[in-house]
């Protein structure tokens, strides 16, 4: 499993904090709670890679997860560079405006403009999937030409037929908003429903 290797690089939340942008790298988003964080340690076999609970406030930045193969310095040749990145967790009521605002601003930025970008991975509880914030970040990939893979979390907690019943649902609704460049399964990181899937999505567009 080419994730296993993931390490913490950095938190941005300027662009100037950036890694620089010549390799290859994934974005993950889900609003708070959706399970984006078990989701990552799932992929990546670890237990705390990223932090399961999160405190408001501290979440206004991207953190960049190391999954460059071994021997090459990132820093060295940019262009081998891996990156798996974590964009805050959105659905925070307290989170002040002008906060609100330049995350807006900064992801915005992002999506628009950096080249490293390989694909979205959009995380959602299965029981309440496609809320505006996911139809918005998909928008964004979608709008670039960049493949985007939704993972309908926590499926664990839904029998089968249900949760059969939510994927068709989802696909249905994807593919008549955003064409057939959005893909979608159901995972559970509790369960390990669908880890291996989605590792296959992440590492095929890292190219690893
Ligand atoms: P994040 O805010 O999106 O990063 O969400 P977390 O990964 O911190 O998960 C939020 C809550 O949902 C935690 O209590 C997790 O234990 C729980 N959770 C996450 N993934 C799953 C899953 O696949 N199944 C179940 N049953 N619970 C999950």
């Amino acid at each position: 499993n080419p994730l296993a290797r993931a390490r913490y690089l950095l938190a941005a939340h300027t662009f100037r904090q950036l890694p620089s942008d010549g390799g290859f790298e994934v974005a993950f988003a889900g609003r708070s709670n959706a399970g984006k964080s078990s989701a990552l340690n799932a992929l990546c076999q670890q237990n705390a890679l990223a932090r399961v609970s999160k405190t408001p406030g501290r979440t206004q930045q991207l953190v960049f997860f190391d999954v460059t193969p071994p021997g090459i310095d990132p820093a060295a040749a940019p262009a081998q560079a891996r990156y798996l990145v974590d964009l805050p967790g959105y659905g925070y009521a307290k989170v002040p405006q002008d906060l609100q605002a330049h995350w807006q601003q900064f992801i915005d930025g992002y999506f628009g403009s950096r080249q490293a970008l390989r694909g979205l991975v959009v995380v959602m509880d299965i029981r309440h999937p496609l809320k505006d914030y996911d139809r918005q970040m998909l928008g964004y990939a979608v709008r670039r030409g960049l493949p985007a893979h939704a993972l309908l979390t926590k499926a664990d907690k839904l029998g089968r037929g249900a949760q059969g019943n939510a994927l068709l649902a989802v696909r249905k609704e994807l593919s008549s908003a955003f064409g057939d460049t959005v893909s979608v399964q159901t995972f559970s990181g509790e369960s390990r429903l669908g880890v291996e899937q989605a590792r296959t999505v992440v590492a095929g567009w890292l190219q690893l």
